[in-house]
């Protein structure tokens, strides 16, 4: 016999496949509330754990270790899945406009898009140097760059610009995965130069001293030759210049800079903080539009301020998902405070890892080894459903 089948009462709309609202998926899959419809509009239906990237990148996971399909989740949680971007919000009406396909009505809204490096306002032209974010566009920039120093004449010059835990990881990762490639191939004379460009005095200049020169060890150790204490002010030609006039000639420069938000947020009359993230509450809803709600690195916390790392939007997940619930339903919405110290595991490309928390330092392969156990525990959370 049929169901008769429930009516549509609200509309919940999830803008971007991000660490936070594969956990709404999740949740609202294992306890769905009659009458309300999800829908997920997302520019990547596969989306990186950002976790393994760097052991991604370095070939210790293959694409689909390291990706989450949300094609399965959002038919676990009964969710419409729209393979689009969102740019713009019409914040009036409730509607989210997209690139290609009409505008999605909600009655309720959960933006996690992430952020993608810095580039606008430095007046550095994208196709000078290879963003890490998207990762979509970077993996298949990545590829090509294997193709092309396996075919060069001679040693490629690979500068990485951003020196913070992605800058790091990204730089050990791809000279990890070439040395090994060129190794195979019989080409090891071909192995890169690597260049590391930062304003900052130090590396990881968020983490403790022990972690800061255990890393420029590393670094050293595997040929990267650090560049500190100036900012990058132009990319012209393959030819890198700093503000101090020094000028490095690269074949390749990855940048892994400050985090940046889209201009459409702020223009769709939301309450955004200096650098266009969405100002959040307590609650991850924004004072302006207590309708809408964003989490991860799109997302300021008012009174929490904290980096923009993958480790936080996956702890704002459980929360997020019951504050939607809650505003669903029209209960109270709950406060949620973030830790101020936590625990990261970055990794050096070699099956090793640093483990960096407070004033705490432990480094090796077992901790590669337990970062590798608690990735692959998270992503089963969401690709074994
Ligand atoms: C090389 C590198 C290594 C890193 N390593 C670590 C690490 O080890 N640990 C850690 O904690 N952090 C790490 N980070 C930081 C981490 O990647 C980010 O903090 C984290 O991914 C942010 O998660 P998020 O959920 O906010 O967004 P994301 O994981 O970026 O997800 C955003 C989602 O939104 C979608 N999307 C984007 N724009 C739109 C749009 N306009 N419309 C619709 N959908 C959209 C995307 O397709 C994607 O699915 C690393 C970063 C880099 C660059």
């Amino acid at each position: 016999m049929n169901q008769p089948s429930i009516p549509i009462i609200k509309d919940l709309v999830l803008v971007g496949g991000g660490h936070s609202n594969i956990a709404v998926l999740k949740m609202f899959g294992m306890d769905p509330i009659p009458g309300v419809r999800l829908t997920l509009l997302t520019r990547d239906v596969h989306t990186p754990y950002s976790g393994m990237l760097p052991g991604f990148i370095a070939g210790h996971y293959d694409f689909d270790e390291a990706h989450i399909d949300l094609g399965p989740l959002c038919r676990f949680a009964g969710a419409r899945l729209y393979h689009d971007s969102a740019v713009g919000i019409d914040t009036e009406n409730q509607k989210v406009i997209c690139a290609k396909r009409p505008a999605v009505p909600y009655d309720l809204l959960s933006i996690n898009i992430g952020s993608t490096p810095r580039l606008a306002n430095i007046g550095i032209a994208q196709d000078e140097v290879v963003p890490v974010k998207p990762i979509s566009n970077f993996v298949s920039r990545w590829e090509m760059l294997k193709s092309r120093i396996l075919e060069a004449d001679r040693p490629f010059r690979i500068g990485t610009v951003g020196a913070g835990a992605g800058g790091v990881e990204i730089t050990l990762a791809i000279q990890y995965a070439l040395k090994q490639l060129l190794g195979e191939a019989d080409k090891i004379e071909l192995e890169p130069e690597f260049h590391l460009f930062y304003s900052e005095p130090e590396i990881l200049s968020s983490h403790n001293y022990k972690v800061r020169k255990h890393f420029e060890r590393v670094l050293k150790d595997r040929g990267v030759q650090l560049y500190p204490g100036n900012r990058v002010e132009s990319v012209s030609d393959g030819r890198l210049r700093r503000e101090d006039g020094m000028e490095v000639p690269l074949d390749e420069i990855l940048w892994v800079t400050d985090a940046a938000a889209p201009a459409w947020l702020g223009e769709a009359g939301l309450d955004v903080d200096e650098d266009g993230f969405v100002k959040v509450t307590d609650c991850l809803n924004s004072p302006s539009h207590k309708d809408i709600f964003a989490a991860g690195d799109i997302a300021a916390v008012i009174n929490h301020p904290r980096p923009k790392a993958g480790i936080f939007a996956v702890r704002q997940g459980m929360p997020l998902a019951k504050n939607l619930r809650n505003a669903l339903l029209s209960r109270k919405l709950k406060p949620f405070i973030p830790q101020r110290m936590f625990l990261s595991l970055i990794s050096t490309g070699d099956k090793k890892a640093v483990a960096s928390k407070g004033e705490w330092c432990i480094h090796g392969g077992p901790v590669w080894r337990i970062k590798d156990l608690i990735d692959r525990r998270f992503m089963r959370k969401y690709n074994s459903l």
